[in-house]
């Protein structure tokens, strides 16, 4: 295959995965999940596919990203998804790209994006606002800085463990 037929070729497989996010998003629905699908993608093959099941599993932190990044690690045996790319029905919210960015993915590629979820009801276009224009001062929850004389404690040990796994 030349290099275009190749890319073209991608091109019409992401389309696919995101179609399958976008079903597994709107199957949720009827479910009882939220209305977001993610899937992680690795050398071309789909790893790993979730729902949003924050309601289901009594867990605010149950989007379907970090589900799907989770059940990929699991399936993969690592907790570095370096060379995935994770597919989203919906732009990730901050807590999903972070996820993403601790998982070390390649790319992101989503369909939805944060007013479409707005109109929706849900709050990724507030936090996204949150964290880009609002100091810490004006957010819902109060961020404080309490310094102990130990604080840094914990690093000390981590620095000093020679068989540490780094991640
Ligand atoms: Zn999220």
């Amino acid at each position: 295959m030349t290099a275009q037929a190749e890319e073209t070729n991608l091109h019409e497989r992401e389309r696919a995965w995101m179609d399958e996010a976008i079903n597994v998003a709107t199957t949720s629905v009827r479910n009882g999940g939220g209305p977001f699908g993610a899937l992680v993608v690795k050398d071309g093959e789909v790893v790993a596919r979730a729902n949003n099941q924050v309601t289901a599993n009594l867990d605010p932190t149950a989007h379907a990203e970090v589900n799907a990044m989770r059940a990929a690690c699991k399936e993969l045996g690592t907790f570095s998804l370096e060379g995935c790319v994770l597919i989203t029905s919906c732009e990730p919210c901050p807590m999903c790209l972070s996820s993403a960015l601790w998982a070390r993915v390649d790319r992101i590629v989503f369909a939805a994006d944060r007013d479409d979820a707005a109109v929706a009801g849900f709050d990724d276009r507030k936090f996204y606002d949150l964290f880009e224009k609002r100091p810490q001062s004006m957010w819902p929850a109060q961020v404080e800085h309490l310094d102990l004389p130990n604080r840094t404690a914990p690093f000390d040990a981590w620095l000093a463990k020679t068989d540490r796994i780094d991640y």
